[in-house]
């Protein structure tokens, strides 16, 4: 069910909403970066891991939404790393013991959540603030953390094999999607990690976003380009021109979460 789309770099893209698995190879096994939605597909990818004697030894979470903090107990017990915002951010969602039972009913989609295993969700070990590097014994895995759509947000550039895998930021169906309940001025942070992705994308060849097609060094850039775009068509509340909300958009209900991220700055202005 892998892929390869670089050397040492493998993924598997889910049918919910193209969310993209990264398996990354090491010398003892290999790194799971967000690892995949559907219980069946998580288990597939356990066993095809297993059949090439590669055994998961360590996981990454991007960010601290549901989707990207799944585990399912044939990956086995690896620690699962994130930013320390990150990790707090999930402790803090998961105190609430009604908190699983409100995500299996507001944010999984109906037609998926009895396929979606909540149990290991969000057991995120954080890493001190500014640790530079994923500790594992594989490729040098450079953190990038910024503040973007979701706290503790981080995108990690695998040096070696050029690869700038960007969690929730440059995907080719989603518009951006800020973090509008945690900052003073998420557009201002969203522009600001656009611009620090923009300097690590200098290092990359291919860029793996968490929703979507992967894409070349040249994508990057207009990803980057696009994204700004649409963020300063919602500065200004301008109608973006961007396929992804438009008629020809991937997902329809996109153009639900424009009018939503419209409707929230709006009410944040000053009167
Ligand atoms: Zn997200």
């Amino acid at each position: 069910m892998l892929t390869p789309v670089a050397e040492g770099v493998l993924i598997h893209q889910s049918e919910f909403c193209q969310s993209n698995t990264v398996v990354v190879q090491g010398e003892a096994g290999v790194l799971l970066i967000d690892p995949g939605v559907l219980g069946d597909e998580m288990t597939t990818l356990a066993d095809d891991l297993r059949e090439l004697g590669q055994p998961v030894v360590a996981g990454f979470a991007t960010h601290p939404h549901w989707d990207h903090m799944l585990w399912h107990t044939r990956l086995g017990a690896a620690p699962r790393y994130g930013t320390a915002r990150c990790a707090a951010a999930a402790r803090d969602q998961l105190a609430d013991p009604r908190a699983k039972a409100r995500i299996a009913q507001q944010l999984i989609p109906p037609d998926i959540a009895e396929q979606v295993p909540l149990d290991l969700l969000g057991l995120i070990t954080g890493l001190p603030a500014e640790t530079a590097r994923i500790p594992w014994d594989g490729p040098q895995v450079r953190i990038i953390e910024h503040q973007a759509h979701a706290p503790g947000h981080a995108a990690l550039l695998i040096g070696e094999a050029g690869v700038l895998v960007a969690g929730d930021m440059l995907s080719d169906v989603l518009i951006p999607m800020l973090d509008l309940n945690g900052t003073a001025d998420p557009i201002q942070d969203y522009l600001s990690a656009l611009r620090l992705l923009e300097g690590a994308a200098e290092g990359a060849d291919v860029l793996i976003p968490g929703h979507g097609s992967i894409g070349g060094a040249d994508q990057a850039h207009a990803r980057i380009d696009q994204d700004r775009a649409y963020v300063h068509a919602l500065r200004d509340a301008e109608v973006p021109g961007d396929p992804r909300v438009g008629p020809s958009a991937t997902y329809d209900w996109v153009a639900g979460v424009h009018a939503w991220q419209l409707q929230r700055l709006a009410q944040k202005k000053p009167a």
